[in-house]
This record gives C-alpha cells, sequence and structure tokens, in this order.
C-alpha cells in the first residue's frame, strides 16, 4: 500500500490521531526507528507531519516524521531529553490578561525568547477589565520592538473578529498562564457553542493536566492549545539565543567593551548604561537577568514563579 503524509492532532500514550484531509487515523509508531533517530523522550508532537500506512479505515502505522521547521520544547522532569509540545507553527499567540490574573510582562518576555523566529502576536484578553496606566505603557512598548498586539474580550467579543483575521490560514499555538481566557477565546474564534468545561471534558483535558497538547482544526486555520506552557525551554539553553530575543538590547551590545559580553556587571557595558538611561525599559532587562540566571539553574525557572 502506498504511503500517506498526514498531520498529528493529538498524542496519548503513544496513540496517534493523524489527520489526513478529512480522514483521521488512530495509529502507532512502526517499530524503533523513529525513536533512535530523534533521540527524543517522544519523537512526536501536535504540529507533526508524518508519513504513514492505514492498517484499515481508522487505523495505521506510523513511519516517518518530516522535517521540523520549528517546535516549542519542555524540560523533561524525569531527567534524559526534552519534550517536544508543539511543532511547525506559523504564528504563536501569547495570551495574556488584563485582570485575573493581572497582567504578565515577564511571561510575555519568555515567550518571545522561546520563540525561535516564529512570529509572536501578543493578545491581550479581558479587556473588558481596565490596565492602569503604566501597565498600558508596558504593553504597548512591545508594538515599539515590532511585535503585533491586540486588545480583545473573549467574553463581549471586541475585537476578536480582528483576531480571527489574523489568524486565518496558518497554525497558531496559543500559549498563556492559565485563566487567562484561552479555552473561552479559542472556542468564540472557532465559533464553537460548547461551553469551555464541555470542551475540555469531550477531550478528557483536566483543567490542569499538563501532559499533551492538542490541535484543533478550524474552518481556516489550526488551532493548537498548549497546556504546560510554562516549562517551555528557551531553545538549547543558549545565552545566544536569550540575548538576540531582545532586540531593543542589539544596537547598543555592539558597543559593549567586551565582545562576549552578558549584560550584567562587566564594565563598559552600554545596555546597562542604555538601562540606566531610560532608553532601555528596566524591566525587561529585568526579564533578561532572570532568565540569564535560569540558564545557569540545574532546572529552569518556571516562568508561573516569578
Ligand atoms: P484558560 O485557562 O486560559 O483556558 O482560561 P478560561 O478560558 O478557562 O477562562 C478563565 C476565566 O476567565 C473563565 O471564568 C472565563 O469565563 C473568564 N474569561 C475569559 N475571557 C474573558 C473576558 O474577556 N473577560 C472576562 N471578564 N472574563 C473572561
Ligand atoms: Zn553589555
Amino acid at each position: 500500500m502506498e504511503n500517506h503524509t498526514g498531520l498529528i492532532c493529538r498524542g496519548i500514550n503513544n496513540i496517534y490521531t493523524v489527520e489526513e484531509g478529512k480522514a483521521t487515523y488512530l495509529c502507532r509508531i512502526k517499530g524503533k526507528q523513529l525513536y533512535q533517530v530523534t533521540d527524543e523522550y517522544n519523537p512526536l508532537a501536535v504540529g507533526d507531519r508524518v508519513t504513514f500506512v492505514p492498517t484499515n479505515e481508522h487505523e495505521g502505522l506510523i513511519l516517518d516524521r518530516l522535517e521540523r521547521r520549528n517546535c516549542f520544547q519542555r524540560w523533561n522532569a524525569k531527567g534524559g531529553n526534552n519534550q517536544t509540545v508543539v511543532a511547525n507553527m506559523d504564528l504563536i499567540v501569547c495570551v495574556t490578561s488584563a485582570d485575573t490574573p493581572p497582567f504578565r510582562p515577564r511571561f510575555i518576555d519568555r515567550v518571545i525568547a522561546c520563540s525561535q523566529g516564529v512570529d509572536v502576536m501578543i493578545v491581550m484578553n479581558k479587556c473588558d477589565f481596565l490596565l492602569t496606566e503604566d501597565e498600558y505603557e508596558r504593553f504597548k512598548l512591545y508594538k515599539t520592538l515590532g511585535y503585533s498586539i491586540l486588545g480583545v474580550s473573549a467574553k463581549t467579543g471586541e475585537n476578536v473578529q480582528k483576531l480571527y483575521k489574523a489568524l486565518e490560514g496558518k497554525t497558531v499555538a496559543f500559549v498563556g498562564q492559565s485563566g487567562v481566557g484561552k479555552s473561552t477565546l479559542i472556542n468564540r474564534l472557532l465559533g464553537s457553542d460548547q461551553r469551555t468545561s464541555e470542551v475540555c471534558e469531550k477531550y478528557n483535558r483536566g483543567r490542569h493536566t499538563t501532559n499533551h497538547s492538542l490541535l484543533i482544526s478550524g474552518p481556516l486555520f489550526n488551532v493548537v492549545d498548549t497546556p504546560g506552557v510554562r516549562e517551555i525551554q528557551i531553545p538549547h539553553r543558549e545565552k545566544a539565543t536569550l540575548q538576540e530575543a531582545f532586540i531593543e538590547f542589539a544596537p547598543f551590545a555592539k558597543n559593549c567593551e567586551y565582545e562576549q559580553c552578558l549584560h550584567q556587571d562587566e564594565p563598559g557595558c552600554k545596555v546597562k548604561e542604555a538601562v540606566e538611561a531610560d532608553t532601555i525599559h528596566y524591566d525587561r532587562y529585568e526579564s533578561y537577568l532572570r532568565m540569564l540566571a535560569s540558564l545557569d539553574d540545574k532546572a529552569p525557572v518556571w516562568v508561573g514563579k516569578n
């Protein structure tokens, strides 16, 4: 039988839901080869494209994984290799909320540092609540830095249509702390009339279960809901990657006295001077310092604990 190509939408206990057009197959991985070539704790993630052979109308065997464009990985607490949470994203939507939980720029900075060049859009949900002036300024800073920002309310529907337009045709990963309104927003975008809790139940996903993601095929876009995103890693835990995520540092960093300056306490550090002169936002610098310190830890510092 000829090989098929499909998209992984879900994976639980090594059984993967593979979509090929409108058809869906429950698949296992054939043999050990895929495990060996990828050296990952789990070689497949939601968003991966795979080749497979159907064994009957509803089941099949996965042969290989096609090359990934990008992925989010999280620390494997059991030790050993990392776990990939989602692969092949076109856009990362970082969802924050104006209140309950309060606006958390630290989280956004971390998502940006983990984004590997994938476009990041910052969505402020719960805009039916008001931000303080400082919070609003901090939110707007992302726009100055070149990211698209949008205030929405999943509750009132404000700007939800605008968000929909920005996502059309893309595979989108929604990331955000628990409670910011991701599920409510996704339901609204997909036009689902199911209530949030029913969706969770339908997919057997407890509110705080963090061991798998789910890819929902919408009419125009694939939405990936990624639980456990607090644990997402800066790629390869590299300091250079972290520095690149703070794009406003670059024009100053090139004039630092040391070529390998980490912008901590080095003499002649132009980044630190720019922070002192208020040219670089102090809070962004603080985000940087915290993440830098976390890279030296044996285990990463989770964003949610800041
Ligand atoms: P998730 O954990 O990010 O998926 O968040 P949920 O979608 O479960 O939403 C958490 C809570 O926030 C629920 O009680 C929602 O009804 C509420 N919520 C979601 N969006 C909004 C909004 O735009 N405004 C307000 N006021 N509440 C919202
Ligand atoms: Zn420096």
